[in-house]
């Protein structure tokens, strides 16, 4: 019984007294989803292991063309006849299922989880009191297993699994157990082990759904799912996962989780976003135990380091003097190329260790806003100023050469361009002010470090009183440019950040660069925290400060990132408002390709009693 040992271990463990309260559903969100279903799924460049060939040769009713001329190198599945009763279905699912384990079993994604323990306030509802962060790679092969980026001490696999275990009244949060929802079952999902009930058909998104609910058989082991699939209709793999895991261990628990995936290759829905949550706060409930989390997984095609894949792909560019008259560098021009070379060497280690998102669309958005900061300024530097999104939560923003990274969290949160120039203007004051002007990292070997060590070996942090400097210039940066009439919401911002500070000390928990906060004081651009309105969360127009994840969206196939596209809601009380905080997901699922168009359903589906497709 490996697997349900495994699941017991991974269990998040939580004393007898954190009496098990039945966790919410995770409800509809009222704000826009989080993430969606990126469509810019590049080709896949890495061997993959070959398509299940066991599967009988393709068959003209499954709609093949659906997908685009697979440009990936791993391989979709073999198409399959159209399943006639769902008894087929379940057998193929489950087939499916373990079609996407094999194919994931040599990748080891990063992992994110960011966690906030609630406490009820009056007026705002539940709202965070402390919050936790875990990043690490998830190892997909024989079991799931993960390596942390963020070093505590030294812990057996054992002792991680099982560290807050003797701690009565305190919960330990581990991180594992977060990733666990990956699959319903690592090893065991199959018909000796489950039974497996049609409910309905539903849409999720784009995508036409069976939907099933799964219940362990009995003495089929601890730790088993239980709970509710979605299964899309033409390829018959499972898109969401919804449940916990049953029986539970003595003495401990299993957090309910809500899990989605998205179709980034051909033929196959990835593990991409889990979120979970406890907690009761209606009236009489004694609580012990509340929070919400999300899971991010990306990285699941990172490049081995360089921009080049693989051996065989060496290619040998014409390398041309770019200069009119081939000079020989100046000193000064010999010290740019210099700082060049180690801004480039930081961008490229930090891409491949996923955690930069390659240049995209979001970089076009914040280099109009520097632009609009440069030109106004009359800025003019010798090399141009480049941004990148750094792919992580916590609110950070730094810079290295002449590239200003921030992080997805912080764009996500910001409530309006003005915010995000004054940010970014911080860090243009450092570039400008020649505070970047360190090379060390121009040298090769100071890249040569495992990924998970990557915050152990790399820094971008200022001394004070260049902090203070480049917080000056910032200001003198913003009075001139076309922000200068809207700094009132940048106030605001800040003043809505100094709120939470104490609270939220993961969040501002910076990794590379200077935090934005420290000892639950705000301290960047303090010069603009008294400016504007006073923060009044009874006015639902004033919006200081946005959720998490309603901004950006990244591919967790290729880390590509793009802001998010969603309609205005409109917030109707102080409860809606969740600035900082934590909400579910619920991306927009779409096939690979974009293919929306209705396709000729299985006839099982077709023949179905109830349809709630809309
Ligand atoms: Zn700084």
């Amino acid at each position: 019984m490996r697997t349900s040992n495994w699941i017991l271990t991974a269990a998040l463990l939580v004393s007898i007294s954190a009496a098990a309260q039945q966790a919410t559903d995770s409800q509809a969100p009222t704000q826009s989803p989080a993430t969606d279903a990126a469509q810019t799924a590049q080709p896949a460049q890495q061997a993959a292991p070959a398509p299940d060939q066991q599967q009988p040769a393709p068959a003209a009713s499954q709609p093949a063309a659906a997908q685009p001329a697979p440009a990936a190198t791993i391989a979709p599945p073999a198409t399959v006849p159209a399943p006639t009763t769902m008894d087929q279905v379940v057998n193929l699912f489950v087939e499916r299922e373990h079609g996407l384990i094999k194919m994931l079993s040599n990748r080891t994604p990063v992992v994110e989880t960011y966690l906030q323990n609630l406490s009820a306030d009056p007026q705002l509802g539940p709202v965070p009191s402390e919050d936790h962060y875990f990043l690490g790679r998830l190892d997909m092969g024989e079991t799931v297993d993960r390596k942390d980026y963020l070093k505590e001490e030294e812990k057996s696999m054992q002792q991680r699994l099982l560290g807050g275990f003797q701690k009565l009244y305190k919960v330990q949060y581990q991180p594992m157990g977060f990733s666990w929802m990956v699959y319903a079952d690592r090893t065991d999902f199959d018909r000796e082990h489950y039974d497996f009930r049609y409910v309905r058909r539903e849409f999720l998104g784009d995508v036409r759904c069976l939907v099933f609910d799964v219940t362990p058989k009995p003495k089929s082991g601890r730790g088993r799912f239980l709970g509710r699939l979605w299964v899309e209709d033409q390829g018959f793999n499972i898109v969401r996962l919804n449940g916990t895991y049953y029986p539970a261990p003595r003495n401990s628990y299993f957090f309910h989780m809500d899990s989605w995936r998205l179709n980034l290759i051909p033929g196959y829905w990835v593990p991409s976003f889990i979120y979970s949550e406890e907690g009761d706060f209606s009236a009489g409930v004694k609580n012990k135990l509340a929070f919400k989390a999300q899971t991010r997984i990306w990285g699941y095609d990172l490049k081995k380091g360089g921009k080049d894949d693989e051996l065989t792909n060496i290619r040998v560019d014409s390398v041309q003097d770019s200069s009119a008259t081939a000079q020989d560098a100046s000193p000064l021009q010999a010290e740019r190329v210099w700082q060049q070379q180690a801004e480039d060497n930081v961008v490229d280690r930090l891409t491949s260790a996923g955690l930069l998102a390659p240049e995209g669309d979001v970089d076009h958005i914040l280099q109009t806003v520097v632009n609009n900061l440069e030109v106004t300024n009359n800025i003019d530097l010798p090399r141009p100023v480049r941004t990148r999104v750094l792919l992580t939560s916590p609110l950070e923003t730094f810079s290295v050469g002449n590239t200003i990274v921030i992080s997805r969290g912080l764009v996500d949160v910001l409530p309006d361009e003005a915010s995000l120039a004054a940010v970014l203007s911080h860090e243009l004051a450092h570039i400008v002010l020649g505070h970047n002007l360190g090379s060390k990292y121009a040298f090769n070997d100071r890249m040569l470090f495992s990924d998970d060590a990557t915050y152990q070996n790399l820094g971008f942090k200022h001394i004070p009183e260049e902090e203070t400097a480049a917080d000056k210039k910032a200001v003198e940066f913003l009075k001139n440019s076309p922000y200068a009439q809207k700094l009132d919401n940048v106030g605001l911002f800040l003043k809505a950040l100094q709120q939470r500070a104490a609270s939220l000390n993961a969040l501002l928990t910076t990794h590379l660069g200077n935090p934005l906060a420290e000892g639950g004081q705000v301290n960047r651009l303090s010069a603009l925290s008294t400016q504007g309105p006073a923060l009044d969360n009874g006015k639902l127009d004033q919006i200081a400060a946005l959720p998490l994840g309603g901004r950006v969206k990244v591919n967790p196939w290729d880390d590509k990132a793009e802001m998010v596209k969603t309609a205005p809601v409109a917030i109707t009380s102080a409860r809606d408002k969740m600035p900082f905080e934590v909400t579910p997901f619920f991306p927009r699922l779409s096939r690979f390709g974009g293919n929306a168009a209705p396709v000729s359903a299985p006839t099982t589906a077709a023949n179905s009693t109830q349809n709630t497709g809309n």
